[in-house]
């Protein structure tokens, strides 16, 4: 397994995969990796010939207020993970190579990240778009793999890659969960185990809208009102919002119809977690 810090290194690498014939199968992360990482590297590693992850903490995706400098990091347990999941190459980019001191263009995906975790963090998914074309530019993958776990990411990635025609596949894999259902989440290292335990409640509300709506209810306003009432349970939870959207424009609906997206944001002391499911 190969680790590259340098763009100029990695592109000469991918250049010579290529001309092998090699499918490069890539995703990317802010490492300190867990099972949820680990999942979309194992079935990249089985779709394609050379795998790629990189690991960059993306300070343009982050607030003013957020915690780019308490961010998990642990890059020598990382690259142990990485090679067990027979990694072909790291990408681990300095910041000043991937944002120079004159660094001046963005990608913003109008309107999708405009709802949800785009009201409550702007300029994250601006952030994240970025970072995300300058990784596929560099990286040329034929696939690249996200987490379902990050929707509106993954949708917005999505949609970037198409309207600015990126020669490759998205795909989006399920969840990884704890067995009360809290989604693996590299933040989740800030949870005491109180709070771990009672972050479960997040999970087991999304699938109270789902019983709801299997059982015919339709109302969104309704349905978000006992979600509401399941997580208030909780003393420890701070709820952010709970929101039902359609998959394809991530805009509220009143109704539920096909291809839903139930997603709540909550903070459990200073971790704020984000989960969804697809109806
Ligand atoms: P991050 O390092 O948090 O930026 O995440 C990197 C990738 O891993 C993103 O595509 C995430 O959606 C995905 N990911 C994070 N947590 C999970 C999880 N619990 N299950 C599946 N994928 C995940």
């Amino acid at each position: 397994m190969r680790v590259i810090n340098s763009i100029t290194v990695m592109r000469k690498l991918i250049e010579k995969v290529k001309k092998e014939n090699k499918t490069i199968g890539f995703v990317p992360t802010m490492g300190y990796l867990h099972e949820g990482h680990l999942s979309l590297l194992r079935q990249a590693g089985i779709e394609n010939d050379f795998l790629v992850l990189s690991i960059f903490v993306n300070p343009i995706q982050f607030g003013p207020s957020e915690d780019i400098y308490s961010y998990p990091r642990n890059f020598e347990g990382d690259k142990k993970l990485a090679q067990k999941e027979k990694v072909d190459c790291i990408f681990y980019p300095r910041q000043k190579d991937i944002y120079p001191k004159d660094y001046r263009t963005f990608v913003s995906v109008e309107e999708l990240d405009s709802y949800l975790c785009g009201l409550y963090r702007p300029g994250h998914f601006k952030g994240a778009a970025t970072v995300v074309a300058k990784l596929f530019n560099i990286v040329s993958p034929d696939t690249a793999y996200f987490g379902q776990k990050d929707i509106q990411q993954a949708v917005i990635i999505k949609k970037m890659a198409k309207d600015l025609n990126f020669p490759l596949k998205i795909k989006i894999l399920p969840t990884i969960r704890e067995k009360n259902g809290l989604a693996l989440s590299s933040r989740n290292k800030y949870l005491s185990p109180k709070q771990k335990k009672d972050a479960g409640i997040l999970y087991a509300s999304l699938k109270k809208a789902e019983n709801l709506i299997k059982s015919g209810e339709k109302d969104a306003g309704k349905i978000k009102g006992i979600m509401r009432g399941v997580i208030n349970k909780k003393k420890t939870a701070r709820l952010q919002y709970i929101e039902i959207v359609d998959m394809h424009g991530l805009k509220p609906v009143k109704k539920i119809k096909k291809k839903t997206i139930i997603a709540a944001a909550c903070y459990f002391g200073r971790a704020r977690l984000i989960d969804n499911l697809i109806i």
